[in-house]
């Protein structure tokens, strides 16, 4: 199938940018790398008007630390990242998630907003992110937002994105020597998306916890009681103390009626909570 027809624009800086969209409101699509909206055009499922090209603006492309944090512009590929072409503040945590998204190809044009804007709760970002503790930057013309990536998410396919609005960055804080960063997926085959996504930053001697269970047709779970998952307290031992009953009663409250799904969830986290104590 060809998309419907669409006006196209290329804006050269941010502040056009937002002009078009805000002049264009629901009709008008942000195009970045492509790779998700591609499909969705071709399949018509979306049917803009308008599509406003980001691809070449630079405020979009910023990639620094300030201060405690790493600030990336929504236009940063997964490639960037993967080949270390931009600052990292996660410990290689960043790295790592970047080199398993799908293949090189789509690694090559795929970006950072353009993988929080499709909301695809299977994406690696989403989850990732979560557990990071980043916020994402929301501008428009007539103001700025800063949203938590878990609340920027709202459903399958749908975020907190306002007509007229734009991700213009990414803040990620620095991730301490101490915390420990683990992450599994479990995909059928290398290259697709997962079917069970855990993330955790696990920090002994802080005595926190911050743990996400992605992919599950619905924004993320940020497990708001991780102490609990660890018999009381979180120490060194944390690997040996995961109760992995508590987890799946806690899916359980958090909506995952399906008991085998939650054991896949209860697992993949297992195996997160492994990979961070190794
Ligand atoms: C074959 C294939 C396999 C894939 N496998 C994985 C995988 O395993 N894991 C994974 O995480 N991802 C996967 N992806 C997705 C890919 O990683 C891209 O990140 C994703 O497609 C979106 O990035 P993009 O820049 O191409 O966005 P686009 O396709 O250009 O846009 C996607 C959506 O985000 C919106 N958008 C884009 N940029 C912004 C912005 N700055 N502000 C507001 N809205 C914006 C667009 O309007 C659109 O709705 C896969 C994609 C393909 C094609």
């Amino acid at each position: 199938m060809k998309p419907a027809p669409f006006d196209y624009q290329r804006p050269h800086d941010l502040k056009e940018a937002l002009s078009l969209l805000g002049k264009a409101g629901h009709s008008s699509k942000i195009i970045a790398g492509g790779q998700s909206l591609g499909p969705m055009l071709n399949l018509r499922l979306v049917e803009p008007e308008l599509i406003v090209d980001i691809s070449a603006l630079a405020e979009l492309k910023v990639a620094e630390r300030r201060g405690d944090e790493l600030v990336l512009g929504a236009c940063i590929t997964h490639a960037d990242i993967e080949d270390g072409r931009v600052p990292d503040a996660t410990r290689g945590a960043m790295q790592q998630i970047a080199a398993n998204i799908a293949y090189r190809a789509v690694r090559n044009r795929g970006t950072l907003g353009g993988s929080l804007g499709h909301a695809d709760p299977a994406a690696d970002w989403i989850s990732a992110l979560a557990a990071l503790g980043a916020r994402v930057r929301l501008t428009s013309s007539t103001g700025t937002r800063l949203l938590d990536v878990e609340s920027f998410v709202v459903s399958a396919l749908e975020s907190a994105l306002r007509p007229g609005e734009i991700i213009e960055t990414i803040h990620v804080p620095a991730r301490p020597a101490s915390a420990q960063w683990g992450y599994f997926k479990s995909c059928r085959k290398t290259g697709e998306y997962a079917h069970a996504i855990a993330a955790v930053v696990i920090d002994p001697p802080a005595a926190t916890a911050r743990l996400v269970i992605g992919a599950i047709e619905a924004a993320p779970i940020v497990i708001k009681n991780p102490l609990e998952l660890f018999g009381g307290r979180i120490t060194g031992d944390y690997k040996e103390r995961f109760d992995p009953q508590v987890a799946d009663t806690m899916l359980a409250k958090a909506g995952i009626a399906d008991a085998a799904q939650r054991h896949i969830h209860v697992n993949v986290l297992k195996r997160a909570i492994r990979g961070a104590a190794a």
